[in-house]
């Protein structure tokens, strides 16, 4: 025991001294777009409940009743006790909001992930894999689980892209593209109309991560896979940030469904979700489409942040969505406006590598329907003062 926290300590004085040990703060949510750090109230530009909606009393009340009906914990997996009629009800909600044949429930959007990519690569033996230099690091994980070598391509970049389609795996019986629609760190967008054409054309099938864009983008908040003509072949997005709860989904035919609940080992090897946090997606379906103006809203926020960070002369980078950043550059000018910024009664977390690319440390700014335009201007005038 004693030696393996020796090792430890050797292992965490390393990331020290690198300058990124991360340490757990406390904080608490508190209303409207607010939370509770050491006491203080801080804006919060760092959390992804988008839409407000994990303090929302439908959704409470909701998760409450689940609770009540069913208790608290769901005793087991999905393929033994865990599937009520309520969650395949939720299901098939969640096939027509994403508008395809089935969907299915996961843990967590880490989890899906991890799970459905190497349950899709095991039905597809030998097949190529095409992905965004920028995809999240548990797409990372299912891959690795997979063994699948990847040819990856520059982000967002469909020309690079169909020069791999057209000189790379030509041979391999299946050729797969894994992307994202929102990127979660630079707020862009993939064109999904483009890349599903692109898709067609070389006979892939096409995985998107719409974990950012679920409830917040395209019609009715349904995603952006919807304004891809023919659709999307295999559709992941998590119930953990516009939907205000926790858990994920994968969407698609009534084949691939049926074959990720036979081979996702996360899926297959894990407990069913709480009904609380599953009742409370439920009443997040009743009324996301309904928000467009809470939609229209943050996209003028962003519009509002982008302005005024250019006329700062910050890179924003090519974000079209709800996520802002302000790329800084080098990691300690990133760290201490993020700090300053929390002593002025901000929170918008700075992010380094690894989770960007050196040189690239950014703040990652992210809007939410709460946030006011007083509020934007006021985080711009505390970045001009702290910069
Ligand atoms: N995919 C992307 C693109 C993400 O940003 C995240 C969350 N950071 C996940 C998957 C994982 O989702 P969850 O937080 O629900 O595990």
């Amino acid at each position: 025991m004693a030696n393996l926290d020796a090792h430890l300590q050797a292992a965490l004085t390393k990331i020290e001294q690198a300058g990124r040990r991360r340490v757990l703060r406390p904080a608490a949510i508190a209303p409207q777009g607010r939370l509770v750090r050491d006491t203080a109230s801080l804006i919060d530009f760092s959390s992804n409940d988008y839409l407000g909606l994990a303090t929302h009393p439908l959704l409470t009340e909701r998760a409450r009743e689940w609770t009540q009906r069913h208790g608290t914990g769901s005793g087991a997996s999905r393929l033994v006790t865990g599937t009520s009629a309520e969650v395949i009800a939720l299901e098939h909600r969640i096939a027509a909001f994403k508008g395809t044949e089935a969907a299915l429930i996961f843990g967590s959007g880490w989890q899906a992930n991890a799970a459905a990519i190497p349950a899709l690569l095991a039905a597809l033996p030998g097949a190529a894999v095409f992905t965004d230099r920028l995809i999240h690091a548990s797409m990372h994980a299912g891959l690795a689980i997979s063994g699948t070598r990847q040819h990856r391509f520059r982000h967002n970049d469909l020309d690079h892209l169909a020069h791999l389609l057209a000189s790379k795996g030509r041979e391999a019986p299946a050729r797969v593209i894994l992307t994202e629609s929102v990127f979660s760190m630079d707020g862009d967008v993939a064109d999904m109309p483009a890349l599903a054409a692109l898709a067609r054309e070389h006979d892939a099938i096409l995985y998107v991560d719409e974990a950012h864009a679920t409830g917040v983008l395209g019609p009715r908040g349904a995603g952006l896979s919807a304004t891809a003509p023919g659709g999307v072949d295999v559709i992941m997005g998590t119930f953990s940030k516009a939907i205000g709860s926790f858990g994920a989904y994968l969407a698609g035919s009534r084949a691939l469904i049926d074959w990720f609940s036979n081979a996702a080992s996360g899926f297959v090897f894990s407990t069913a979700l709480p009904p609380g946090v599953l009742g409370a997606v439920d009443a997040a379906l009743d009324l996301l489409p309904d928000l467009d103006s809470e939609r229209a809203h943050l996209t003028s926020l962003a519009d509002r942040l982008r302005r005024g960070l250019g006329e700062l002369g910050l890179d924003h980078g090519a974000s079209a969505s709800q996520i802002v950043p302000a790329i800084i550059g080098p990691e300690d000018q990133a760290m201490a406006l993020a700090s300053k910024l929390e002593a002025r009664g901000f929170l918008a977390a700075a992010i380094r590598p690894p989770t960007v690319p050196p040189g690239t440390s950014r703040l990652r700014i992210a809007l939410r329907a709460a946030h006011s335009a007083a509020d934007i201007d006021a985080l711009l005038e505390g970045i001009s003062a702290c910069r």
